[in-house]
């Protein structure tokens, strides 16, 4: 559905304060970089407020607290959503962002699910392009590394009523980031527990909200004590497979007609639409080399498929990693092995991530991969 736009801010309006040279941070070692850990030296904050006429001035300043009401919504209600999205530097010395069309489409779907201002997309990632270049010495000179971008939206009315917001305030900060796991090209071993469930239907596990993560957090610890990776997050009696940690799930297997197939969960209302995902599920469109659906996946299937060793490859998809690949999934006292990394040939998810982060790292041109 479309995207009903009342005001925005605009891109001409921004105005921008520097930092002073003694509030400029030295910049962390690109070999030890750890994820959301290091911030740039500017921002970006851009205030809505009802009474003012809505959207104000954006402004870009130097990285610093914010100040907000105790009562603030942000804070009680969690009126919080996200969106996560890369700086690449290319080959060539060029700074790219990816699809970020995308990302400010699902921001503002997240925005209505939590009767937060819509603003115009357009406008937003202008603005964003500003700061990445007014900070741009923080995009690592490195293949492996990128600046992660966090634009955020928070609901700051000092007012305890659940009810939509009159103020608000959307703000960007940036981060130099190395590959998100450890185990960036190892196979991640996944802890599947049914009694688990991150989103359902009618919720909103298909908007990126802050309050999807938090109650994630003791699952994730739950897996890391059985010595597992990361969560494979299951629904419903079937045992649907939905989503892996933050990633999107896809499996490469053999069909009933001995044909090779790219499988993925459909947006159901379950699934975060993935902006990695969509990119995968178009590529392989244009590959046209094997079949390609979108359809519910069940822990039953799972573990017929491996039985009879038709499962080839599952992976995770995401902007953080891009691509992560299963070796293992743990369910209900078993563990299936999953043959992802095993192949001697160039498998799916590294031909995936291949062609993704040559498009990323401006190795080949490529609509998606936008200029600063
Ligand atoms: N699922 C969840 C739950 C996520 O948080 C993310 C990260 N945004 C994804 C999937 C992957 O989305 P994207 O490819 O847009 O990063």
């Amino acid at each position: 559905y479309a995207i009903k736009i009342q005001t925005t801010f605009k891109f001409s309006d921004l105005g921008v304060q520097f930092a002073s040279p003694d509030q400029l941070q030295p910049k962390p070692d690109v070999n030890a970089l750890q994820f959301g850990k290091h911030f740039t030296d500017h921002m970006l904050k851009i205030y809505y407020h009802e009474s003012l006429g809505g959207w104000q001035k954006p402004q870009i300043t130097p990285m610093e607290n914010i100040a907000l009401h105790p009562g603030a919504k942000v804070l009680h209600y969690a009126v919080e959503l996200f969106e996560g999205m890369k700086a690449y530097r290319g080959t060539d010395g060029k700074i790219r962002i990816f699809r970020p069309d995308l990302n400010m489409d699902r921001m503002n779907r997240s925005a209505i699910r939590l009767g937060l201002p819509t603003f115009n997309g357009t406008e937003l990632i202008k603005c964003m392009c500003r700061l990445v270049s007014i900070d741009r010495e923080w995009v690592p000179h490195s293949e492996a590394s990128s600046l992660y971008i966090r634009p955020t939206l928070i609901g700051i009315d000092p007012s305890l009523g659940v009810a939509a917001c009159d103020s608000a305030m959307l703000y960007v900060i940036l981060c130099p980031v190395g590959s998100y796991f450890d185990t960036k090209s190892k196979a991640i071993s996944l802890l599947a527990d049914p009694q688990y469930t991150r989103a359902w239907p009618g919720g909103c596990g298909d908007k990126k909200l802050g309050s999807n993560y938090g109650p994630t957090i003791a699952v994730q610890q739950e897996a890391s004590q059985q010595g597992l990776q990361q969560v494979l997050w299951l629904y419903g009696e079937d045992h649907l497979l939905t989503e892996v940690g933050t990633m999107n799930i896809f499996m490469f297997y053999i069909n009933d007609r001995g044909e090779q197939e790219l499988v993925t969960p459909p947006l159901d209302g379950l699934i975060l639409p993935g902006i990695t995902r969509q990119s995968i599920l178009e590529i392989s469109k244009e590959w046209n080399d094997f079949k390609i659906c979108e359809r519910h996946i069940t822990m039953k299937e799972v573990i017929e498929l491996t039985s009879e060793n038709r499962v080839l490859e599952m992976f995770g998809a995401g902007t953080a990693c891009v691509v992560s690949p299963v070796g293992s999934i743990s369910y209900l006292g078993q563990t299936l092995q999953i043959p992802t990394t095993e192949w001697s040939t160039e498998p799916l998810y590294g031909r995936v991530l291949r062609t993704l982060t040559d498009i990323q790292y401006g190795r080949v041109p490529h609509p998606w991969a936008v200029p600063i």
